[in-house]
Formats: structure tokens, sequence, C-alpha cells
């Protein structure tokens, strides 16, 4: 069927569409998908359709489309579901999904009566004035970017490694509302095509808000990028939306709280353990000095740095990325109240010897955490790794750059050297090696004017 809109005599893409979710009858169901109960279905099965540019009814008439054919993937589908483990799978990935396969799939028609799109590739008048819909050519994105990545490199079959080679694992990162897209309709395709990797895990985010009330750029009652990396260090701004991410139920960003874990979590612990250690560290030695003598709060404090490399790594593999960011500022924080009881500034005038050891150890610790804290804090771990006297980088820098599309554009682009990674395993630090005087590595925030708005 295709949908038009009466008073504006033209066809409607869906998402102009409104009407009753035959699935839980919510009134505001959009054309392709309810955003209530996230089931898709076709516009004309939707009750009293109406357009939403000007409300007018909706009227559907026959037209050809081509289908995809889920019901006939569906056994593969479920062969590939059943085929190992999904526990690793978040909560509601796996829920949405089993929810979905217990009503049956339906066939989806994948072409609309558009002029503007992706042209149908088939050789026939009746599809002319027919384009592809853009779910089914949104997920086709993935494959084909990879492609062209690989051809801009100059290296054309790189693509292979992520598609062919058995032992990659992909992941797709999304929101909840494109969960069915992402865990069947994508893998049917990639099933139908054959010979290609199916997703390995798709960690589904849930709703993030605003004060705890849902955005809406039209209402005005957002986050915008661009105001926010301007006004606040790119690390400050990565910490505080990890540690609220809504992993496993809709979170919300707070202004007070973007400011209190700044200034109590961040600058406080991490910040200020690094300002501590170095700037006895720069002072009284001004190289890493040797350890002598260890006692057991040293070596304890040691082997909890050098544990926590398998526990953040294997919480973040399984993209359990707040417990790991939790799990390495756990180690901060221990290694923040071991500087406290050994007191080294008492030291270095008592019992130099001690001092020695209790600064190496220091600096041992926070060279492991510039390592288990990267992923979050890659340009305070670069700041980091500089002042403990390392050159080069410590590990990807995410870099704004200009790309030009095949359609001539000038796009800016976020982009990562990834050709060298830290390696994340505990190594010694090296003894001798000069360390610079501390610079401020996170600021002290005071509330925004504009946080109350
Ligand atoms: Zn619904």
């Amino acid at each position: 069927m295709a949908s038009s809109s009466e008073s504006l005599a033209r066809f409607l893409p869906d998402r102009f569409i409104e009407g009753i979710c035959p699935n839980c009858q919510y009134t505001k169901a959009r054309g392709d998908q309810c955003d209530n109960c996230g089931a898709l279905h076709e516009p004309a099965e939707l009750g009293e359709p109406h357009s939403t540019l000007d409300g007018g009814l909706v009227t559907f008439r026959e037209t050809e489309h081509f289908i995809l054919d889920l019901p006939k993937l569906e056994p593969a589908l479920r062969f590939w579901l059943a085929g190992c483990d999904r526990s690793y799978w978040r909560g509601n990935t796996l829920q949405f999904t089993s929810n979905w396969l217990r009503e049956g799939l339906q066939g989806r028609a994948i072409t609309r009566d558009l002029e503007w799109g992706i042209p149908v590739p088939v050789d026939s008048e009746e599809f002319k004035d027919k384009r592809i819909y853009v779910w089914f050519d949104a997920v086709i994105g993935y494959y084909s970017a990879s492609l062209e990545w690989a051809e801009r490199n100059g290296t054309p079959g790189r693509w292979r490694e992520w598609w062919e080679n058995p032992d990659a694992r992909s992941y797709y990162f999304i929101g909840k509302d494109n969960i069915p897209f992402h865990t069947i309709i994508w893998p049917a395709m990639l099933l139908g095509y054959g010979g290609l990797n199916l997703p390995y895990d798709i960690p589904a985010n849930e709703f993030y808000n605003l004060e705890g009330e849902k955005m809406s750029t039209s209402r005005g009652w957002a986050l915008w990028a661009n105001d926010l990396q301007t006004q606040f260090a790119p690390d400050a701004l990565r910490y505080y939306l990890a540690a609220s991410a809504p992993e496993g139920r809709d979170t919300s960003w707070y202004w007070r709280e973007f400011v209190r874990r700044n200034n109590d979590e961040l600058v406080a612990t991490w910040g200020n353990l690094v300002h501590r250690v170095l700037n006895i560290a720069h002072r009284h030695f001004g190289r890493v000095p040797e350890a002598g003598i260890r006692v057991d709060a040293d070596r304890n404090i040691l082997a909890a740095g050098a544990e926590s490399f398998e526990k953040v790594g294997a919480l973040l593999d399984s993209v359990q990325i707040k417990a790991a960011l939790q799990e390495a500022l756990s180690v901060a924080q221990k290694t923040n109240q071991y500087v406290s009881e050994q007191e080294p500034w008492k030291l270095v005038k008592t019992n130099p010897a001690r001092a020695q050891t209790v600064i190496h150890t220091g600096l041992q610790l926070i060279d492991y955490l510039k390592v288990l804290l990267c992923p979050f804090f890659p340009f305070s771990s670069q700041q980091l790794h500089e002042m403990l006297g390392y050159r080069g980088t410590i590990g990807p820098q995410p870099t704004l750059a200009e790309a030009l599309d095949p359609d001539d554009q000038v796009r800016r682009v976020l982009i990562g050297n990834y050709g060298t990674l830290p390696v994340w395993k505990p190594s010694p630090i090296p003894v001798g090696q000069v360390v610079s005087a501390p610079s401020m590595l996170f600021k002290k925030l005071n509330l925004p004017e504009r946080s109350d708005q």
C-alpha cells in the first residue's frame, strides 16, 4: 500500500504518519514504528492514520513493492540466535528480540513511492519512480562504509578482516528504539546474502534525558554537543557521560550532578592523586626513584593495580562501560588512601629511603591508571604520559578532520589513528625517567548559569 496525504495530495513518508498502534493502542504511533511498545508495522496497519504535517487524513492505494521476506529467513535467524549462548547481550536487547520472535515474523515492504533516495536496481518502468526505503538501506551502510574505508586507504581488500574473518567481533552501539533493526532485520539480510559475519553484540542503551525530562530539540530542551565542547574539557564530559550512561535503564543528565561528580570524583580523587605524587616526585627526586624494601602496604596496592587490568579489560569486552570505569577509579581511590596513610611529604624529611619506595609505588600506580583510564580519558592520559617522561602517544587521540565525500562535499569527521594501542598489561615504570612538574589534569567547575533553564 502507498500512503498519501489527502490535503497535501502527495506521498507521505512513514515518519510523517501517526495513528493508533495495532499492538498496544498507543495513539501517537509513527507510521513504521511505535515508540511506546517498539513494535514495527506498516503505515496501513495503524488505526485512524493521519499526517503529522497538517493533521489531515491519510489514505492508501494499491501499489507494487519489493518485500523483505522475513518469514522465509526466520528459520535461519532462529538457528543463528539459538546457536550460541547470548546471555552476554544486554537484558533489553535479548528481551525485545525474543518477544519479537515469539509473535512470528512478517514480510516488510522495502520500497516506497518516493522520488528521492536509492533507486531500485531493477530494469522496470514500474520501479523507475520508486526508491528503497531508509530502514533497509541504512543498515547496509555498516558494510558499504567499511568497503569505502578500505578503498580510500589504498587497501581495498581490508574490509574482509571485519566481515569474513571468523575471529572478528562486530559491536553495534545503538539506542533501544533501534533494537529490531539490528537483532532481526540486519542479521536476516546478512543471512540472506550469505558469507558475511553477523553481529556479535548489540549493546543498546536506554534513553538519556535532561534533568529527568525527555529531550526535545523543538522545545529547546536538549544538550547541544557544540555548546558542551566549547565550554568544558572533553575528558570531563566523557567522564560524566560514561558514568551516567543509560546502560540498563533510562537515566538523565543533571547539571548539578555533572558539576558534583567532576569536582568530587574526577578532581578530588584522580586529579588530586596525580598532583600529590608527581609534585613530591618532581621536587624531591626529579626522576622516578628506585624502590627500596617493600612492605605489605606497597605490595598490596601494587597487586590491586596489576589485577585491575584483567578486570577492567573483561568489563570493557562485555560493554559494561560504567562498571569498567568504576573499577578503574576504585584503584585510584585505594591509591589515594595509600598515599594519605604513608604520608610521603613527611617521609622525605624523616625517612628518605622509605619516601623513595612510597613515591616509586605511587608513580607505578599512576602509570597503571594512566593506561586503565585511557579509554575514558584519552586526552588527560596523554598529558600524564608526557608528565611521566614518556614520548609519543599513549593511544589513539580522537581528532576532528575533514573528508571529501563522493558527492564532492567536504564533511567534518571524528577520526583516530588506531595504529598504536597501549599495551593492556601492567608494565614497570622505568627508574630514572624524568618527572615533570604536574600541570592540572582536570578543572573544578561551577554550576553554569544556564543549567536551570
Ligand atoms: Zn505500540
